[in-house]
């Protein structure tokens, strides 16, 4: 089999990660990696064995596939681009800054008939593959995604750099529109909203409370999933995904407390899960790698026209829910009048410090 020849433009934190996996691949020849930064770009394809780039123009003919990972804001411009050239593209999430720039893509795509996908990643975590494969009408949902401040990404806020992957695991599992979204969310730093909650109500009677952070100190990615069949839990750091449902008896006569004797009624807390709620735990497979699978998935689409299972669309539709988010955090009354202080950057003056200040020594505080 050919090689298919590659490159990744943006190699930063995450597309060196990109090119180093492609690198490694043996049906792929990375032939070049682009950054803006023209260090960056010669640091990164020094360490692979590949030519640096300054700007993607010179790869627009060389290439049979490329991975797009620069800031969102540069997405459209560069994936358009190739798209134009008949290239298909792999492009992080979110997909664009805007969901006309998303439908551009889309349509681009389409004339060319070649592959575009997002990189929603979470879609390749063994959890989530895990759980889509079972019968679950999600009804009630919890998601929470917090991480430290880490700098990067600032050129969007915590709904489009966090909240987004689990609107579009939502839209995958739960299907069917969103009537309704409210949503708060704070600024801490300066520029985007730093956290955000979330409530979305979907036309199937759905309840979702979805919750980003990029300002905390512990990080936690999770998903609690409430359904008539049972519950589901996927704690995506950890990679577990938890199954609890009724037994067949609990199912069919439901737990007939009043009918127990002393000592059945006594070892119930005990029982509960286990004889009566029964719980399976999954633990993915230490050597999946998920970027690598999220990789060769695109690869395989490329190669065989298989539709991507993130497709243009899927990005798109994620971004116009976390839109919607986004217009529902910036009307939010915060003294609970439109006319009083109101949206993530327009929190009310504080009313003093919670503790005395600390003093930091000039070098500590820089
Ligand atoms: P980063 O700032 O570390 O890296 C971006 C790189 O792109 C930088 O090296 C920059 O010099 C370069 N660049 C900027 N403009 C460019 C251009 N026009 N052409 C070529 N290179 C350019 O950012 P990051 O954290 O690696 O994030 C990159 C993208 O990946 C963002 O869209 C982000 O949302 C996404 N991301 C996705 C996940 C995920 O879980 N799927 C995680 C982190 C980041």
């Amino acid at each position: 089999m050919d090689r298919l020849r590659m490159a990744v433009i943006g190699v930063g934190h995450l597309g060196q990660h990109h090119a180093r996996i492609l690198a490694n691949l043996p049906d792929v020849n990375l032939v070049g990696v682009v950054d803006a930064n023209p260090d960056q770009a010669r640091a990164v394809a020094t360490k692979l064995g590949t030519t640096p780039y300054e700007c993607f123009e010179p790869l627009l003919d060389k290439v049979e596939a490329v991975s797009i990972v620069t800031p969102t804001i540069h997405h459209h411009s560069v994936a358009s681009a190739f798209l134009r050239a008949g290239v298909p593209v792999l492009v992080e999430k979110p997909v664009c800054r805007t969901v006309a720039e998303a439908d551009d893509l889309i349509a681009l795509a389409k004339k060319a008939k070649v592959a575009l996908q997002v990189g929603h990643i979470e879609r390749f975590n063994p959890a989530f593959e895990e759980l889509v494969k079972r019968p679950i009408r999600a009804k009630f949902v919890e998601a929470e995604r917090h991480g430290p401040f880490t700098g990067r990404s600032v050129d969007i806020g915590a709904v489009l750099d966090l909240m987004i992957h689990d609107l579009d695991m939502l839209l995958a599992l739960v299907g069917g529109k969103v009537a309704r979204v409210s949503a708060v969310g704070a600024v801490v730093f300066g520029g985007h909203e730093d956290m955000v909650n979330a409530r979305l109500e979907f036309e199937n009677g759905c309840i979702a409370h979805v919750t980003a952070s990029r300002i905390t100190r512990h990080p936690k990615r999770r998903l609690r999933i409430w359904a008539p069949e049972g519950y589901a839990g996927i704690d995506f750091v950890t990679r577990k995904l938890t199954l609890v449902q009724q037994s067949e008896e609990v199912r069919k006569y439901g737990l007939r407390v009043s009918e127990m004797d002393q000592v059945t009624r006594a070892r119930l807390k005990d029982e509960v899960f286990g004889r009566y709620l029964q719980v399976l735990n999954l633990d993915a497979d230490r050597k999946h790698d998920q970027l690598t699978a999220e990789l060769r998935h695109f690869i395989d689409c490329v190669r065989t026209g298989k539709t991507p299972r993130v497709t243009g669309t899927d990005g798109r539709d994620a971004l116009e829910l976390a839109e919607r988010v986004l217009d529902a955090l910036r009307v939010h009354p915060w003294e609970g009048t439109p006319a009083g202080p109101h949206g993530p950057g327009g929190l009310p003056t504080p009313a003093g410090f919670l503790f005395p200040p600390i003093q930091l020594a000039r070098t500590e505080a820089a």
